[in-house]
């Protein structure tokens, strides 16, 4: 190799991100080292004090260094509603969409045996715990078409029943197995307005 240790290390540690295969890792070590220092060392601060920082909200479970979101510290937020989605990414989705005013609930990922996934890594026992609020009303469940996003759903609806409330699920314009974050806005609108309440 004709990279000096220290630059393999950074295009290796690079190829931890996403779709970042190593000549795109190669790509972007060669750009910070070359042209761009003052952004290298800007993305080494912003990393350090995000995984330093950044933990969840107590309430939803997103990423957020304060104990409590900004959409959950937010009084003019509809507390009679909660969706609950896989990810930050799908919150950030529907929060786009604009469609939706009232609180998440994310569970960072999907009933999973096979991975060890069960309801305690999602967070169903604090889920449960909003249950017993008399503010809330119906639980919205935006998990994925996918066979575990499915599974999740029922699980879940099953739990929000035996509370006495009401819960629904977004209608699907979202194709088969898609993923909430890449569905537009228009179409997450129609999802909304559409979901349907299980009995
Ligand atoms: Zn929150």
């Amino acid at each position: 190799m004709i990279f000096s240790p220290l630059v393999e290390q950074l295009i290796r540690a690079l190829t931890c991100l996403p779709g970042v295969g190593t000549k795109s890792a190669q790509r972007m070590a060669l750009h910070l080292l070359e042209r761009d220092h003052a952004g290298a060392n800007r993305l080494a601060e912003a990393l350090n004090d995000a995984v330093e920082l950044v933990g969840r909200c107590k309430q939803c479970r997103i990423f957020s260094e304060m104990p409590y979101c900004s959409v959950c510290s937010n009084d003019a937020r509809d507390r009679m509603l909660m969706c609950v989605v896989e990810t930050p990414a799908d919150a950030l989705a529907i929060e786009l969409s604009g469609t939706f005013n009232g609180l998440y609930f994310v569970l960072m990922g999907h009933l999973s045996p096979i991975d060890g996934i069960g309801p305690e890594e999602l967070g169903m026992d604090l889920l449960k715990h909003h249950l017993q609020n008399d503010m809330l009303q119906e639980v919205i469940l935006a998990t994925g078409t996918t066979v575990e996003g499915e599974a999740t759903a029922h699980f879940i609806s099953e739990m929000v029943h035996s509370s006495g409330k009401k819960v629904s699920r977004i209608a699907h314009g979202v194709p088969m197995g898609g993923e909430l974050e890449y569905v537009d806005s228009n179409t997450l609108n129609l999802a909304f307005n559409g979901r349907r309440l299980i009995d």
